[in-house]
């Protein structure tokens, strides 16, 4: 199945958030038969002698996109939702795939083939072992969670797409699950709404869109278009023409649309705390003789800035060492829960002070240590 990572989004790495998939994978979860137990009980099993439709679908998809179909595929009763879930654990057990009736009524054999595709990335991908925003209460971490969860959308479009090899049926795919309209009610123009995507990107930022678990449709299906321009897409079908882009070039593409759609909210918050940790813990291993020469303020400042003189003001209080304690500990939590390629950065960044600033190397390391000790760093320290 590892062959399908190359398809991923770059932007859903749950590695960010120190999730290792292979450590799962490894240590496989103990089965969970209640879910199963409940499915049986209240939906219809699909089977290609009852439902051929989409037990076809079914068939397809697996054929296509080559993996193994050790999945439950299930429907139940829902007329209001077109929607599809899947029920994931660790990729040794056998997960379940559940469709609503209004999904099944509403699509084509092909445009269920993106669904079903979809669905089956996420199991794939692992989606499920990803943190959940709904335990954090940490505002910056929550929205770097939900900013993972819908570049994992991103991902598992891609497999759907895929699995259903047509750009115009994964497009109506989704416009479907977007709108709840059936054929007979739309004319289908994917240029209109790229239109109704700029006129989004034109108002700066979503904040519908950067609070969100999915994407807007907008942004999945220009992500389609683009993935069908790509060097690796054609790869995938043997096609004689070679694509566009590379998968590289369109990720990229991606990320500036949606920051575009977001707004910079996101990229600021993480912005300020990574700097609010530099400048306290670079104060700290200045301060690690216990003097903070002219020389040293000046250098501090021409680093810092403007932000150096509040830093060095607070020193002049009686209460110093205390409040910069306490702005480390403050600062360096909230750092702690930042992606891990910040994390690495800031990490890099303090053991450059360190070794640009004077004093004895032994007490700078203490610092530097107890610095990473908070951010949850677990590399040994030297510079
Ligand atoms: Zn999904």
């Amino acid at each position: 199945m590892d062959f399908l990572d190359k398809y991923k989004y770059h932007k859903d790495d749950p590695s960010e958030f120190g999730i290792d998939l292979k450590e799962f994978k490894k240590n496989s979860i103990e089965l969970d038969n209640s879910h199963l137990s409940n499915l049986l009980t209240n939906s219809v099993r699909v089977s290609r002698e009852i439902l051929p439709k989409v037990g076809k679908a079914i068939e397809i998809v697996f054929e296509r996109i080559k993996i193994e179909n050790n999945f439950n595929f299930f429907v139940t009763a829902d007329n209001n939702q077109a929607n599809a879930s899947c029920s994931l654990m660790s990729s040794a057990s056998r997960p379940d795939i559940v469709l609503t009736s209004r999904l099944i009524e509403l699509m084509s054999l092909e445009e269920l083939q993106f669904v079903i595709g979809h669905e089956v990335a996420h199991y794939v991908y692992q989606h499920a072992l990803y943190p959940n925003h709904n335990n954090i209460e940490d505002r910056n971490l929550k929205l770097n969670i939900l900013n993972l969860s819908r570049a994992a959308e991103i991902s598992a479009d891609r497999i759907g797409f895929l699995a259903c090899a047509s750009l115009d049926d994964s497009l109506r795919a989704n416009f479907k699950l977007a709108s709840g309209l059936s054929d007979k009610h739309f004319n289908f123009k994917p240029s209109t709404y790229l239109d109704q995507l700029r006129d989004l990107e034109d108002l700066g930022k979503s904040s519908s869109e950067l609070w969100s678990t999915h994407p807007s449709f907008l942004i999945r299906m220009q992500s389609l278009i683009w993935f069908s321009m790509t060097k690796e897409y054609h790869e995938f079908f043997d096609r004689k023409s070679k694509g566009t882009y590379s998968l590289n070039e369109v990720d990229e593409k991606l990320d500036k649309k949606i920051k575009k759609v977001t707004g910079d909210e996101l990229e600021t918050s993480n912005k300020d705390i990574y700097e609010k940790a530099l400048i306290w813990g670079s104060l700290d291993i200045y301060l690690s003789d216990k003097k903070f020469s002219k020389v040293e303020q000046d250098e501090f400042a021409s680093r810092f800035g403007t932000k150096a003189n509040k830093a060095i003001s607070l020193l002049k209080m009686s209460s110093a060492r205390d409040m910069l304690d306490k702005k480390i500990d403050v600062s360096f939590t909230e750092a702690s829960k930042l992606l891990k390629t910040e994390k690495t950065k800031l990490v890099d960044e303090l053991k450059a002070i360190g070794k640009e600033t004077g004093g004895d190397k032994m007490k700078k390391l203490k610092i530097l240590g107890k610095l990473l000790n908070i951010l949850g760093v677990k590399n040994p320290v030297s510079f």
